[in-house]
């Protein structure tokens, strides 16, 4: 029997190869989709729209029972090849160099959604061709709807990105992306462009230095968990999105109150995904280290006047 979960994301399935100045990995389980679902796993039910190839194996398959996340719009293409991408990172884990993508059976999907899914409440565009992104968007008769994109995106298809940014509440981009896609380079001034085009709310992630929401009239800003050792900065931003959209929708309310505790929730689940390749960090994670960093999140930026 179909079921309709609380939280649906539409992005990429992939299988990546990732060098970073610590190690690298040939074939790590990736993609926005995968990233974001199992961040936001911890927090509520969450089903996944994408495609996938046979290539695609059952072991990969994995995190997403592991983690009970629903599957019935993930589709499989016999003798399809899984979206591909290989990326580097120097010394500045903040920026990924893409060194390849390849799109395979994203190429020609074509989503249609059962009826269950088409009922879900919150959704997430996570980054994948924004065409696609407006294709699950139409279906869906979400309360709340966020996205992602990234530099590929802003470069290759500028108007479709626009026109799909124009029907969500929130965009959620890293700081260069939002200077890129504004045509801005002052952040302040790229926020208030970009909200002009359609969405109530930005959510800038900044890497190392932390996140901040923009509305039409409020502002906060947190730093990034001070972490040692970050290992591989990949899906940081996916499993931030994970984090801010599941606890959004387990809360199910979208107030202020709940929007800055959801970021700290993001800020949280990205600083866990970093530590390791892939989401293996994130597939061994404990509720309790959710807790224990989301009060330390508190500590650490509260001060008296
Ligand atoms: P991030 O959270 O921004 O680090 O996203 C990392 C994931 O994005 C990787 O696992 C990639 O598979 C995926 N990715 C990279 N480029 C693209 C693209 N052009 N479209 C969709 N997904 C992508």
């Amino acid at each position: 029997m179909s079921t309709t979960t609380p939280l649906l994301v539409v992005g990429s399935v992939a299988i990546d190869s990732i060098t970073t100045p610590f190690g690298s990995r040939e074939r790590s389980l990736g993609g926005s989709a995968t990233h974001f679902s199992v961040a936001a796993s911890f927090f509520t039910d969450v089903g996944v729209v994408a495609v996938i190839g046979d290539d695609f194996t059952d072991d990969d398959k994995a995190v997403f029972r592991e983690r009970r996340i629903n599957t019935e719009n993930l589709q499989s293409i016999p003798g399809g090849k899984t979206f591909r991408w290989a990326g580097e990172y120097g010394f500045d884990l903040n920026t990924a160099k893409t060194l390849d993508t390849q799109l395979n059976v994203f190429a020609d999907f074509n989503p249609q959604l059962s009826d269950t899914a088409k009922r879900t409440p919150f959704l997430f565009l996570g980054n994948i061709l924004p065409t696609l992104q407006r294709e699950v968007r139409e279906q869906v008769d979400a309360r709340f709807v966020a996205m992602d994109t990234m530099n590929w995106w802003i470069e290759r298809t500028p108007e479709e990105l626009r026109k799909t940014i124009a029907v969500v509440d929130a965009l959620i981009i890293n700081d260069a992306e939002a200077r890129e896609l504004a045509g801005e380079p002052n952040l302040i001034r790229a926020a208030r462009k970009i909200l002009t085009w359609g969405p109530q709310m930005l959510v800038v992630k900044r890497g190392e230095y932390g996140a901040a929401l923009f509305t039409r009239d409020s502002f906060f800003a947190i730093p990034a968990y001070p972490l040692e050792s970050v290992f591989d900065p990949t899906g940081a931003g996916d499993s931030f999105a994970g984090g801010f959209m599941g606890y959004l929708a387990q809360a199910d309310k979208i107030d202020e109150i709940t929007l800055r505790r959801a970021i700290i929730y993001g800020s949280v689940m990205a600083s866990y995904n970093v530590e390791e390749f892939s989401c293996d960090r994130l597939r061994r994670l404990k509720p309790e280290e959710i807790r224990a960093r989301f009060h330390q999140f508190k500590e650490f930026t509260h001060f008296e006047i």
